[in-house]
């Protein structure tokens, strides 16, 4: 029992209740802080950079500079010359052991290393003024055929693409930058994976082929060796395609896009826009860098960038045209790298197109040939007709004439063993 004589008196607990109830009171009756509201003036930086915010921005903020013109031809069309009249005007004689492996100019970047900040820009750094333009001004591109076109009798063809631009703007590759090459005469640019397609910004890019997107977001945001250096593919869309080649997965890429118009796993089906002409990543100017890539059955990661293939084989031909594949080899059969390939019409006398055979580095991430062909170069859109292919190999001019069929590949060997030369070649 408790007995007010040893606790605390009465008084005491009056006190103290009074003034815990005062407390409360004067709590509840004070008035309220006025509530705060924080208006944002303005986005915080993420803490994390997004590089392709501030590719983006680059591109197209107020104070970016005026975007670079490029690659749309305009200068009148001047034809190469053959040097195939006199003598004299023979290319200088070199021994075929000139196109050793070990004789190519060492090539920066080509390695898979991890990307530097300052490494050297040198993928499509195109000095225009210094281009010997000898194809004429397209504003205006023929036709092309409708895809999935396989006419060759045997089946080696597998025209199963859509260009990825539109008739009305540039869906011609590059021909002084064509897949396998290092650039023009005197350039030193990373070998080519793929093919280009100068245009305008915002040009529409479309699907090749049906199938699902893979990837859809700029090349910085992996590893692997997808993108090899990736800062130079810029915002990227990669499809994976519905059907397959020789058991082996069928992708096609697009780079460089301004805006990416679709996202992972979405289906798109032939011509979907799915993004449009930019020049984010490695480039002077605004261009669709177009490749395609096989990759193994069942995977549906983006394929190495070791996988590339000749899309010059793979993009439908215009109507009217067709293709001209081939070898060049030297007389001991082995490949000769780098040599030039030009195309003269019979009919007409005149050079039609011209490239450059395959260069292999044995770096790792080389280009391929056609698992069909074998070829180490390619020449499309030919007009069909009677056509002499020149190769010049180690300074000895080699040619073969081929008839071109539309939609068609022609496949040409063109070493000097097995083609007699018809000049004073020695
Ligand atoms: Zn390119």
């Amino acid at each position: 029992m408790r007995q007010g004589g040893n606790g605390i008196p009465a008084v005491t607990l009056v006190i103290i209740g009074t003034l815990i109830f005062g407390f409360i009171i004067w709590q509840n009756t004070r008035p309220e802080a006025p509530t705060r509201v924080i208006v944002p003036t303005e986005i915080q930086p993420a803490t994390e950079v997004n590089a392709w915010q501030v590719i983006l921005e680059q591109g197209f903020g107020s104070d970016s500079t005026p975007l670079p013109t490029i690659g749309i031809p305009t200068a009148p069309f001047v034809p190469p010359t053959l040097p195939i009249e006199t003598e004299s005007a023979l290319l200088p004689a070199q021994t075929l052991s000139a196109f050793d492996a070990a004789q190519v100019t060492p090539f920066i970047g080509a390695t898979p290393t991890p990307p530097l900040p300052t490494a050297p820009v040198i993928e499509t750094v195109i000095p225009l003024t210094q281009i010997y333009v000898t194809q004429p001004p397209q504003s205006w591109q023929p036709p092309p055929l409708i895809p999935p076109l396989s006419r060759d009798l045997l089946g080696r063809d597998h025209y199963w693409m859509q260009r990825p631009i539109d008739s009305n703007a540039n869906n011609r590759g590059l021909f002084y930058y064509p897949y396998g090459s290092d650039g023009p005469e005197g350039e030193n640019y990373r070998i080519h994976a793929g093919i280009d397609m100068p245009n305008q910004i915002g040009e529409p890019v479309r699907a090749a082929g049906s199938g699902t997107v893979v990837w859809a977001a700029d090349g910085l945001r992996t590893s692997g060796g997808a993108f090899q250096d990736t800062y130079s593919y810029g915002n990227v869309v990669v499809i994976q395609h519905d059907f397959g080649y020789r058991g082996r997965s069928v992708f096609t890429l697009y780079a460089h896009l301004a805006l990416v118009n679709v996202v992972p796993g979405q289906r798109v089906e032939t011509g979907d826009v799915v993004g449009l002409v930019g020049n984010t990543g490695r480039v002077t100017g605004p261009h669709v860098h177009f490749e395609v890539r096989l990759g193994d059955a069942g995977s549906s990661s983006v394929p190495h960038y070791a996988n590339t293939y000749n899309p010059a084989l793979w993009m439908v031909p215009y109507v009217g045209t067709g293709v001209i594949a081939g070898r060049v080899t030297n007389a001991s059969g082995q490949l000769v790298m780098d040599a030039d390939v030009t195309v003269r019409s019979r009919a007409t006398g005149q050079v039609v197109s011209t490239t450059t055979t395959y260069i292999y580095q044995n770096s790792g991430v080389d280009v391929n040939a056609d698992p069909e062909w074998q070829e180490n170069f390619v020449i499309g859109d030919v007009p069909v007709g009677r056509h002499e292919v020149v190769a010049d190999i180690g300074g000895q001019r080699v040619s073969v004439i081929v008839n071109v069929v539309e939609g068609t590949t022609t496949f040409v060997e063109l070493s000097p063993s097995t083609t007699p030369t018809n000049d004073g070649g020695s």
